[in-house]
């Protein structure tokens, strides 16, 4: 007799019982939740990549299952209890946000209901629910467009693969990228998949783009040739924000010579138009033609909660696309909404829900207080590096970046400083390359501030155990791998050689 599949397995999440499947399940997930944190009690385990791969057990996959309880007891405690947590006050390496507990928990209805949004058979009300959404928070971008609007995506790799894309679809000329060295990364990729050639990428010392570089990129630009100008506001490295009136300025005159279009890649930065009192860093975006906003950063949300905005519904209009099973003709001409060019995906989820909840739920005074909130608690951490000799201010911060270093040590002590609070699990720093007060290409620590809930007392104490790490000799094999390695993370092998579609086009070797 083969083992019975445990009942409580394989209960349905939706349906008129669904709700009362999962509440006995729900609570042995916030049990699992609150035990895990417990006992790390911290923004990262102590101990390395091996520490969280040994509480997660062995096989995963075994024939006959453990049952709900067990399977989401024991692995949402080892998430839990080995997570990054960025709801704690240490955890500031990354744009990585601690999410709001009411958009977690319209996230969870999105789960249980699992609409899809590429047919509205799939999401009568989650395809009415977004179109709203979409045009509320395109308006904010864009006031005065024609008719804002705007498509919900995974992040800003995806609206920054879309802005590119939509610059190609709006002139028959493939589009030149022109973007800073300060751009995400996302923007060389995004050429890369398109097959068009590597983005002519201007040095910005300064951490900005220089418009007067641009305007020499435009003229260097053979004639007729499409210029796509990608600036960013707030870049993940320390939150610069390119002078986006100069450049929007510098594009509308180009466009009489040339087509030319303005992406504004604002994933970070973008939130700040919530805010009454910062909203004027933004001033400008309004004129980019595609903008990418990531609300899983300066939003609050769970992971994915992309954007990508455009003043004009129109623009959108190349993305359309036909599959006789989700969008047939004639459906679309009796009136069911096409929804299948609003997005490259497929299948996708109503992550339009939580977005809902929160504006719903805060407001845009709700949201700008939580934008204040994070950009003073930036300033104060700016404010005691400054006061404290042992450190180095690297610049105030444009939004909620602060990069800074102990004085006096060198780039590899840095980054050991960075890797040894992680090791010991008390604090999550990121890392970034900046000049510093000479012009010397320089590792910095990076704080990425966050969390609104962020204390004073805690921003000194995480610049205590800084100061106490930098002042501590490294041990003995701290270097290259102070980690023990496991089986899930072997040592990673050399890169491959770049690609051949990768090489630089031929212009860029003048
Ligand atoms: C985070 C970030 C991206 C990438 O967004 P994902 O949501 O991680 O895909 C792009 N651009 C900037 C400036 C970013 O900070």
């Amino acid at each position: 007799m083969p083992a019975p599949i445990p009942l409580d397995s394989t209960l349905l999440a939706g349906g008129c019982s669904g709700a009362a499947s999962l509440r006995p399940l729900l609570e042995t997930v916030l049990t699992a939740l609150a035990d895990g944190a417990a006992e790390r009690c911290g923004p990262l385990p102590a101990g390395g990549p091996a520490a969280p791969d040994a509480t997660i057990g062995g096989t995963i996959l075994t024939e006959h299952g453990t049952g709900a309880h067990e399977a989401l007891g024991a692995l949402v405690h080892a998430l839990a209890r080995g997570a990054a947590d960025p709801a704690d006050p240490h955890c500031v390496a990354h744009l990585h946000c601690p999410p709001l507990a009411v958009a977690a928990a319209a996230d969870l209805a999105a789960s249980a209901l699992n609409p899809s949004l590429d047919s509205w058979d799939q999401a009568p009300a989650a395809s009415a629910l977004e179109a709203r959404v979409t045009a509320e928070l395109a308006a904010l971008v864009h006031p005065s467009g024609p008719s804002p609007d705007a498509l919900v995506t995974t992040g800003g790799t995806e609206s920054n693969l879309l802005g590119v894309l939509l610059a190609r679809e709006r002139h028959p000329a493939a589009p030149r990228v022109i973007c800073g060295a300060n751009a995400h990364h996302s923007t060389r990729r995004a050429t890369w998949l398109m097959g068009l050639p590597a983005p002519l990428t201007l040095p910005t010392p300064r951490g900005v783009l220089d418009p007067a570089a641009v305007r020499a990129a435009f003229e260097r630009l053979p004639p007729g040739a499409h210029a796509l100008l990608v600036a960013t506001a707030g870049t993940t490295d320390s939150g610069a924000i390119d002078p986006l009136p100069a450049l929007a300025d510098l594009v509308a005159d180009e466009r009489r010579r040339r087509p030319a279009s303005l992406h504004v890649d604002a994933a970070y930065g973008g939130p700040l138009l919530f805010s009454a009192r910062h909203r004027h860093l933004l001033a400008g975006v309004e004129r980019a033609d595609t903008v990418t906003l990531d609300l899983h950063k300066l939003g609050w949300q769970p992971i994915a909660a992309g954007l990508l905005t455009v003043p004009d519904r129109s623009a959108l209009i190349p993305l359309a696309h036909r599959a006789d099973y989700l969008n047939a003709d004639d459906d679309t001409e009796a009136g069911l909404p096409d929804l299948l060019g609003r997005s490259l995906r497929t299948t996708r989820r109503a992550d339009v829900l939580k977005i809902a909840v929160t504006l719903r739920a805060l407001g845009r005074a709700g949201l700008a207080a939580l934008v204040d909130d994070v950009l003073a608690a930036a300033r104060l951490l700016a404010q005691l590096i400054a006061e404290e000799p042992g450190l180095t201010l690297h610049a105030p911060p444009a939004i909620s970046t602060v990069l800074f270093r102990p004085t006096g040590v060198d780039d590899e002590r840095v980054a050991a400083v960075r890797r040894r609070l992680l090791a010991d699990g008390s604090t999550v720093l990121g890392r970034a390359w900046a000049p510093d007060a000479s012009g010397r290409r320089t590792l910095w620590l990076k704080a990425t501030l966050l969390n609104p809930r962020t204390q004073e007392s805690d921003l000194a104490a995480l610049l205590k155990l800084v100061l106490e790490r930098a002042a501590d000799p490294a041990p003995p094999g701290d270097r290259p791998a102070p980690f023990p390695q496991t089986p899930a993370h072997p040592l990673p092998k050399p890169l491959p050689k770049p690609l051949p579609s990768q090489r630089k086009p031929p212009d860029d070797r003048r």
